[in-house]
């Protein structure tokens, strides 16, 4: 009959993936069988019900349950078969605190709905937009979003955001609830979601105005909780230590350790290699893989490989060893986890507005946290958590909650992209945790310095422009006033290598972080870090040496990083070169595409891009004025006790071992304050005192100096000049 015959034709439309016209893969029903085991699934009509149903929502679940993957797919379904209006296609944004995870799930969703990844869904991270006209549901970093919103300010391409990791309260995230508040009162069509691993509901809720609040139950086996007797004295070792004993003697399952950053960890998976290398057949196989931002999108795929199988048939089983940074607690999930070791520390942003020093320091993790890394070892079976710190020190020494970031960074950034947005009243602005007033009042300060904004702080057409970069203000500046510098080439050049990702390591996200730079040189030439991170081998030290004999300026580290772009680009790119010379390629090639895009930006503005001829006296003294246009803010002093002070705050700070420096300058810029045991500046550049008072003499104002030694030496280039002046007009 007919009934049969339409039911038959549904059935083979079912089988047709609306997006591309084509007959779904094997792949996608086999992924679907798992899919459908999460466990949002259970709860999708009551998801979609209840977003039809109000403006906001906020969905709660424990990691693994399916949130990153599954919600925007249950939305996109929602948004078009709702919709009627065709000529009006609107996009799912779905907002994530990490690159790696906004690469990592777009890849896995793009996969799940048989798409190629860049068309219908895609991603959007600093530097890289891999999307198109196509594109239906797009991941992408908060910071993005933020940034898109500049210019969208009502961001009217999307009919639902959703905030995931909010959790996590990241600078982006926090400015993004304040703004998505006054946006979805100015448009009734928009929905937001945001999600979160649990912690923190009932504070979103009442921030978003008693939104819904749905739980997702999570599937959590138990976790068994193991504490160390004594405090352990290096965690690095101690955690080495645990996977041994783990892998010699606990049943199979695959083990997760939570480390803080990229040379650690590459340090630990070496150990780890070795240490088990040594134990010989007694031991199954192992397979140690890395796990942070940096690291390259195809090596980022292997944490979801399974395990090595037993050498031999019925042999013992192998183990999988992630080793990774705190983007396993919430951002990635990897199934298989038994075992979680948690030294219980990560690098997190502190800053200090009074010394205006932002850092990245090792530093305890939070009692959530802690609860968190622990979760991870029960998702597929009962596991076990060894936590390398006593059960006193948990209980006493760890924080209840991580701080926000808003609460302890640099806010100059935010206070910038606020203003574009036409948030002018920052003090009455709703955050959910409102910044400390001293830090707003750095921010104002020093945006007002740059010239971004004027004394009533509006924002002036400068900082209009500057707004425009996805850079820190201070590199902003630099770029839009170095064409008054004949130099604007080389700054695009230098700005590029530094705020290339690569060196831009250990942050978690985007464009706060610029003037956390690794050191450079290391970075950039790859090959020396081959060798242990602490004590280089005898040939790495040769190969450092020779290549700063190479590329090293000695007048500073910038122009060093100049010098090895442009011997990359006159050897035509060529990866032997690359090679030879211990230039890493890859972070070179990441930088000449960032540099392509800030040349995109200068275009916008009509900034020249010009150069002082090669062989002139001015060609390094141009760039290095242009390069202190920015950075006036950031200049150490040489004491004549033989250390440099920080001007104006007056730390003592000492040069980094790295520089490529050949004399002790009286006067450096620094792009970078590493707070360990001792106070470092890192990428540091000669400059000298006549330039501070030229280019930037609202700063070097002497009625507001603290008295120092480098007050009284102004005090006397002051005079100097007075007189040169008074000569002139003499005569
Ligand atoms: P949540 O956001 O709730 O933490 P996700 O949606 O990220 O959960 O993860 C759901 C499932 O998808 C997990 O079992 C995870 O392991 C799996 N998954 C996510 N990305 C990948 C990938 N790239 N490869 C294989 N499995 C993946
Ligand atoms: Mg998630």
């Amino acid at each position: 009959g007919g009934g049969g015959a339409a039911a038959n034709q549904n059935a083979v439309s079912s089988m047709i993936n609306r997006w591309t016209g084509k007959p779904y893969s094997q792949r996608y029903y086999e992924i679907l069988e798992k899919r459908k085991t999460l466990p949002v699934w259970h709860q999708k009509e009551e998801f979609l019900q209840a977003l039809k149903a109000s403006q906001s929502l906020i969905l709660v679940g424990e990691t693994g349950s399916g949130k990153t993957t599954q919600i925007p797919q249950f939305v996109l379904e929602a948004v078009n078969s709702e919709s009627s209006d065709k000529r009006k296609k609107m996009m799912v944004a779905c907002t994530q605190p990490r690159r790696v995870a906004a690469m990592s799930v777009s890849h896995r969703v793009a996969e799940e709905m048989d798409v190629t990844i860049g068309e219908e869904v895609g991603y959007s991270i600093r530097f890289e937009d891999c999307s198109s006209s196509r594109t239906v549901l797009k991941y992408l970093t908060d910071g993005m979003l933020l940034r898109e919103a500049m210019t969208d300010p009502l961001l009217e391409r999307y009919s639902v955001i959703i905030l995931d990791e909010a959790h996590e309260r990241t600078l982006a995230t926090d400015v993004l609830f304040g703004l998505l508040k006054e946006v979805l009162r100015n448009r009734p069509d928009l929905k937001v979601v945001v999600m979160s691993a649990t912690l923190e509901a009932e504070k979103f809720q009442g921030y978003f105005s008693g939104a819904p609040l749905m739980k997702v139950p999570g599937r959590l086996h138990p976790v068994e909780i193991f504490y160390t007797e004594e405090p352990e004295r290096d965690y690095l070792e101690a955690a080495i230590r645990t996977v041994v004993q783990i892998h010699m003697y606990e049943t199979p399952g695959d083990i997760l350790v939570f480390l803080t950053g990229e040379e650690e960890i590459e340090d630990a998976c070496r150990k780890i290699n070795k240490e088990i290398g040594n134990l010989g057949d007694q031991v199954g196989p192992v397979k140690v893989v890395p796990l942070y931002s940096t690291l390259p999108p195809a090596m980022q795929q292997k944490i979801f490989d399974p395990a090595p199988p037993p050498v031999k048939e019925g042999g013992i089983p192998g183990r999988k060893i992630v080793v990774s940074t705190n983007i396993a607690e919430t951002s990635l999930t990897i199934d298989g986890i038994v075992y979680v070791i948690d030294p219980g520390f990560a690098k997190q942003i502190v800053y200090n507005p009074r010394v205006r020093v932002e850092s990245l320091l090792v530093s305890p993790i939070s009692k959530a946290s802690a609860h968190q890394r622990s979760g991870r070892a029960g998702r597929t079976q009962p596991g076990k958590c060894f936590r390398l710190y006593t059960e006193k020190s948990f209980q006493n020494d760890l924080q209840p909650q991580t701080y926000p970031e808003i609460l302890r960074s640099n806010l100059a950034n935010t206070v910038l992209t606020l203003k574009k947005l036409g948030i002018d009243d920052l003090v009455h602005f709703d955050f959910m945790d409102p910044p400390a007033p001293e830090t707003l009042m750095r921010a104002l300060e020093v945006l007002n310095y740059l010239g971004a904004l004027d004394d009533d702080g509006n924002l002036t057409k400068l900082g209009e422009i500057m707004s425009e970069f996805p850079l820190d203000p201070q590199m902003s500046k630099m770029l839009v006033v170095s064409p008054e510098f004949s130099c604007s080439n080389e700054i695009l050049s230098i700005s590029a290598m530094l705020s290339d990702f690569l060196l831009c390591k250990h942050c978690p996200n985007c464009y706060i972080c610029m003037q956390m730079l690794m050191h450079v040189v290391e970075v950039v030439m790859c090959q020396i870090r081959l060798s242990s991170a602490t004590v280089l081998s005898r040939e790495a030290q040769k190969a450092a040496d020779e290549a700063k004999a190479r590329f090293g300026h000695i007048d500073g580290d910038h122009l060093t990083l100049l010098n090895v772009y442009h011997a990359y680009k006159q050897n035509n790119e060529d990866p032997s070169w690359c090679y030879e010379n211990f230039v890493n390629q890859r972070a070179l090639k990441s930088a000449d595409n960032v540099r392509q895009q800030l040349v995109r930006i200068m275009g916008r503005f009509n900034l020249k891009l010009c150069s002082t001829e090669f062989n002139s006296r001015d060609y390094y003294i141009n760039i290095r004025k242009a390069m202190l246009a920015g950075y006036f803010m950031q200049v150490a002093h040489l004491e004549r006790t033989g250390h440099y002070l920080t001007v104006k705050d007056n730390q003592v700070v000492h040069l980094h071992p790295s520089n490529c420096l050949d004399h002790k300058p009286e006067w450096v810029i620094y792009n970078e304050y590493v707070l360990t045991s001792r106070n470092f500046i890192r990428t540091v550049m000669d400059i000298r005192g006549e330039w501070l008072i030229d280019i930037a003499p609202h700063y070097y104002d002497l009625a507001n100096f603290p008295q120092c030694e480098a007050k009284r030496v102004l005090e006397k280039l002051y005079r100097k000049r007075e007189d040169k002046d008074e000569n002139k007009n003499r005569r």
